[in-house]
C-alpha cells in the first residue's frame, strides 16, 4: 500500500476525555463525599503491583527489554524528576500532558521539577548532557519505568503508570521509523497478543506542516461552532489536535477533514511511501489513520499507535504509540540531529493479557520445599538454604512454622516436586527426609548429599 490510497479513516475506539483542572478537582471533590479517602489507600488512579501481577510486569519487562537489547538499544535509567522546564519546552507547553496533567513540585532550594510524564525528553536531555552526539550514530536507548499524569483516572487511563521506551537518534531514514515499529509489534506477539494493528499516519515536517495547517484551519473555522470548548481553544493553539478529539461532534468534523497526507512535501511523501513499502514487506498489519495526529507536539513525519485489532473493550486504547522527531533535539541543542521512538504502556498490556487470560508462568517458581521440627533442624536448615541458595536452587520454606503437616500442605500449596524434611533425629543422624511429593515416596539421604541429589532429580 502507498501513500497515494485514500486512507481508509478509522479511530480507536474509547473516549480519553482530556479534563480541565477545574473538572479534576470537581471530581475528586465529589468523589470524595461519597467516600472518604484514608491514608490508608492508595492515591487516586495510582495503583500496588501486588505479588500475584508481577509475572505480568516482568515477562513485559523482561521481553521488551531483551528484544531492544538484540536491536542494539542500550539501557539508561534516567531520574523520574527532572526540571519541569524541560517537558513545557520537549513535550510542548499545549499537550494535555504538559498544561493539565504534569505533577510538579518546588524544592526547598526553589528549583521547579516534575515527575516525568515521558521518556522522550529526558532520554533527549541525556543524550545531550553526555555528549552521545559525539558516538557513532544512530545512538539506539532503551528505558522503563514509572511515568505520572494527573489525568483523569478511568479504564486504562492512570496517574501513575509505566512505560517501556525505546529512541534512535541520529538518523532519518525511513527503516528507523520501521525497526521502531516492527520490534514493538514483535514484543506484542511474543507476548501473546497475535492481533495487533499499528494505526499509522504521516503529519509532514516543518515545510509542508504550514500548508496542511491552513488547509484544515480553513476547514475547522468553517465548522467551529459545532466543535467542543476544548477544540475551540485547539483550533487556535494546536489544530492538529482536533482530528484526535474523542468527542463525536468532533470526530465527526475531523473524518470530513483535509488529509494531511495530500499536503506532504515531496521528502516527507517518499519518506512515508517507503515505510509503508516496508510494513507491505514485512506483512505488519496496518490501517493508514489520517485522523491520528498523537497528543504531543515534537511529532514530525510517521505518528503511530498500535491496538488489539480484535479488542472492542477498552482494551482496544492504544498499547504503544511513537513517532518520528526530527526537530526536538535541535531545540535543545541547536543540532540538527532526527530521532525516532516509541512506548509501551505495561498496564495497559496486562489488562489485555487478563482479560484474554493468557497465562504468564510464574519466573522462580520453587521446586523443593524445606519442612522442619525444632531449634537444632531449624538452624540446620538455614545453613542448607543457603547452600541451595549458592547453587541457584529456589527452596520454598516456612522456618516460623512448627507442625509439619501444615509445612507439607504449604508444600502441597506450592505444587512443588519434592519436600525435605528435617527433624531433631535427623540432624543427629546427618541424614535428612526427601519425600517425592507425587508419590508420596520417602528416602533417607546424608546432608552432605542432598544438594547433589536434588540436582540429579530435577535435571
Ligand atoms: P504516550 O506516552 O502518550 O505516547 O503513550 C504511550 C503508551 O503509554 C500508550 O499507548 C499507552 O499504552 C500508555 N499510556 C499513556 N497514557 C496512559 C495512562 N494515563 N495510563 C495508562 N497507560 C497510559
Amino acid at each position: 500500500m502507498v501513500v497515494t490510497k485514500i486512507a481508509k479513516i478509522k479511530k480507536t475506539g474509547k473516549s480519553e476525555n482530556s479534563a480541565k483542572p477545574k473538572d479534576l478537582e470537581k471530581d475528586e471533590k465529589s468523589k470524595q463525599e461519597k467516600k472518604p479517602k484514608t491514608i490508608l489507600q492508595t492515591p487516586t488512579g495510582m495503583s500496588d503491583i501486588l505479588p500475584q501481577d508481577q509475572p505480568y510486569f516482568d515477562k513485559i519487562l523482561k521481553i521488551s527489554e531483551s528484544f531492544s537489547n538484540f536491536y542494539g538499544f542500550e539501557k539508561i535509567s534516567t531520574p523520574i524528576l527532572e526540571f519541569a522546564e524541560l517537558f513545557e519546552k520537549g513535550t510542548g507547553i499545549d499537550t494535555d500532558i504538559v498544561e493539565k496533567e504534569m505533577y510538579t513540585l518546588r524544592t526547598k532550594g526553589g528549583d521547579l521539577l516534575a515527575l516525568r510524564p515521558e521518556f522522550t525528553p529526558p532520554l533527549v536531555r541525556a543524550y545531550i548532557e553526555h555528549g552521545m552526539m559525539s558516538l557513532p550514530q544512530p545512538v539506539k536507548l532503551f528505558s522503563a519505568g514509572p511515568v505520572f499524569r494527573y489525568g483523569r483516572p478511568q479504564a486504562g487511563r492512570y496517574r501513575q503508570f509505566h512505560q517501556f521506551n525505546i529512541e534512535t537518534f541520529g538518523s532519518k531514514r525511513p527503516v528507523v521509523d520501521i525497526e521502531t515499529i516492527y520490534l514493538c509489534y514483535n514484543i506484542l506477539y511474543s507476548l501473546g497478543i497475535k492481533d495487533a494493528l499499528v494505526k499509522i499516519n504521516s503529519i509532514g515536517c516543518r515545510d509542508c506542516r504550514p500548508c496542511s495547517k491552513k488547509h484544515l484551519i480553513n476547514y475547522l473555522k468553517k465548522k467551529q461552532n459545532f466543535l467542543c470548548p476544548d477544540c475551540k481553544t485547539r483550533l487556535k493553539n494546536n489544530p492538529l489536535r482536533v482530528l484526535d478529539c474523542k468527542k463525536e461532534s468532533c470526530e465527526q468534523i475531523a473524518r470530513g477533514a483535509p488529509q494531511l497526507l495530500d499536503h506532504l512535501c515531496k521528502a516527507c511523501h517518499s519518506h512515508f511511501k517507503r515505510v509503508l513499502e516496508f510494513l507491505d514487506e514485512l506483512k505488519i498489519p496496518y490501517l493508514l489513520d489520517s485522523c491520528l495526529v498523537r497528543g504531543l507536539d515534537y511529532y514530525t513525519r510517521t505518528v503511530f499507535e498500535i491496538v488489539a485489532e480484535n479488542e472492542k473493550s477498552v482494551s482496544q486504547n492504544a498499547l504503544i504509540g511513537g513517532g518520528r522527531y526530527d526537530d526536538l533535539i535541535k531545540l535543545f541543542s541547536k543540532k540538527d540531529i532526527p530521532g525516532c521512538g516509541a512506548a509501551g504502556g505495561i498496564e495497559r498490556i496486562i489488562n489485555l493479557l487478563k482479560e484474554r487470560e493468557v497465562k504468564v508462568l510464574q519466573t522462580g517458581k520453587p521446586e523443593v520445599f524445606f519442612a522442619q521440627l525444632g531449634d537444632s533442624a531449624k538452624i540446620r536448615a538455614l545453613k542448607l538454604l543457603e547452600e541451595f541458595r549458592k547453587n541457584n536452587f529456589l527452596v520454598a520454606h516456612s522456618l516460623s512454622r512448627d507442625s509439619l503437616s501444615k509445612q507439607l500442605n504449604l508444600a502441597n500449596r506450592l505444587k512443588v516436586k519434592y519436600s525435605l524434611i528435617l527433624g531433631e533425629e535427623e540432624v543427629k543422624r546427618d541424614s535428612i527426609i526427601l519425600r517425592d511429593m507425587k508419590t508420596g515416596k520417602q528416602s533417607l539421604i546424608k546432608i552432605s548429599n542432598i544438594v547433589k541429589e536434588i540436582k540429579n532429580k530435577l535435571k
